[in-house]
């Protein structure tokens, strides 16, 4: 799961991690009430969407820019009149972009420089790292493959957490000394006890900067939760922003489904998370490209079936459907009922092509049967992609 911009300074303001005071807004007006209550203070206006590179990106209307220094209350509403219910398109959403729905009016920093910062979870030492550069701003991607010597990492014991050395060190890599690096000690094991205490799966802030007054603080933040430990965080599921999220992947998380939305046209219903991965392969082994990732689960009810199935065929670029269920936990049966009660409430538009194997597999190649559904069954994953592919190209 991941929050917006405004949402993370809530969390820096709790956790005492500075950053420049800034309120959001869904209106002109509401734009420049905000810019009001920061009158005296130079003012930045920044699109509010659950992607980064906004600074550099452009809006579908032609207006240039998700990030902009502003001097009133009347520029405030201006300029959120020319981003709010616009498409911003940056590197990080791809050419359909994302709808500005909110607008965060933030207090303007002078710069002295850009720093790097983030904490992600190192799945190959199953420790927290710490990631750092003194080259911030707004191209990261571009600094760690062309000079990547100057991304620092420090790894975190777990259970011993982050040690004064550890701080100190990274401290002297970006060059700082002196009160700076005081609040930079404190501003890091601020934000690594949020990292900890709200299951975090990443934290980027970039840019972090110096200014000429003397002052540490956060201007952009990413986070990422763990979505397994949001159980013991209703405050920050509260923050979820599902209008941000992939519709597909929103009704899927409703009924506890592992799914993935793709780009391509075939969408697949599986069993088992390996099995899921292999079927994709082996679709795009055939010449096709697999419209989602889908793994109902060992232990996955007819309904849940049901609303599986209603999700792929919701989905518009998807132009046929392969099922591969492998029933060791899984019921076959169950599957097949729960594929007839989907394609009779929803009809069955599309081809679609089914491989069943193992327990109860012949009550479930009965049930689909008997459905009167028109469905091509299949003896082997292969045989099934083959098929699934043909009828798609046809
Ligand atoms: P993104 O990473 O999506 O482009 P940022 O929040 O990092 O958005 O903003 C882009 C740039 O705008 C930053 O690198 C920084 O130079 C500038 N900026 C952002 N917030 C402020 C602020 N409060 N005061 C001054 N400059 C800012
Ligand atoms: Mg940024």
């Amino acid at each position: 799961m991941n929050i917006h911009e405004y949402q993370a300074k809530e969390l820096f303001d709790q956790y005492g991690v500075p950053s420049p005071k800034g309120k959001v807004a869904s209106s002109p007006e509401e734009a420049s009430a905000a810019a009001e209550e920061f009158a005296g203070s130079k003012l930045v206006i920044k699109a509010q969407v659950h992607a980064g590179g906004r600074g550099k990106g452009h809006f579908k209307n032609g207006f240039q820019g998700g990030v902009h220094l502003i001097e009133s209350p009347a520029q405030a509403a201006e300029y959120a009149g020319k981003m709010l219910n616009e498409t911003l398109v940056t590197v990080q959403t791809g050419e359909a972009g994302r709808l500005v729905r909110k607008v965060m009016v933030a207090e303007a920093v002078d710069i002295e420089h850009e720093y790097y910062l983030a904490i992600l979870m190192d799945r190959a030492t199953s420790r927290p790292v710490i990631v750092a550069s003194t080259e911030g701003g707004m191209s990261i991607e571009d600094v760690a493959h062309d000079t990547p010597e100057k991304i620092m990492r420090q790894f975190v014991h777990p259970l011993l957490g982050l040690q004064g050395y550890e701080i100190r060190k990274i401290a002297a890599g970006l060059g700082l000394s002196g009160d700076i690096a005081k609040q930079f000690a404190k501003l890091l094991k601020n934000l690594y006890s949020l990292f900890i205490k709200c299951d975090c799966s990443m934290l980027e802030i970039n840019p972090l900067v110096t200014t000429p007054d003397g002052r540490v603080l956060a201007l952009d933040a990413k986070f990422g939760f763990d979505d397994n430990a949001l159980f013991r965080h209703p405050d920050i599921v509260a923050m979820r922003d599902t209008e941000e999220e992939d519709p597909r992947e929103v009704a899927a998380s409703e009924f506890d489904l592992n799914y993935i939305g793709l780009d391509g046209s075939i969408a697949c219903l599986v069993n088992g998370a390996g099995l899921a991965m292999a079927t994709m392969d082996i679709i795009k082994h055939y010449g096709g490209e697999p419209a989602n990732f889908l793994d109902v689960g060992g232990g996955a009810s007819k309904e849940q079936v049901t609303a599986a199935f209603k999700i792929i065929l919701g989905d518009p670029n998807v132009k046929g459907i392969l099922i591969n269920i492998f029933g060791g936990i899984m019921d076959c049966n169950v599957i097949a009922e729960g594929v007839v009660a989907a394609a009779k409430e929803t009809g069955l538009p599309l081809p679609l092509v089914v491989r069943l194997e193992g327990n109860n597999v012949d009550a479930g190649k009965a049930t689909l049967a008997a459905s009167g559904l028109n469905i091509e069954a299949a003896t082997t994953m292969a045989d099934g992609a083959e098929k699934i592919v043909a009828a798609v190209s046809a």
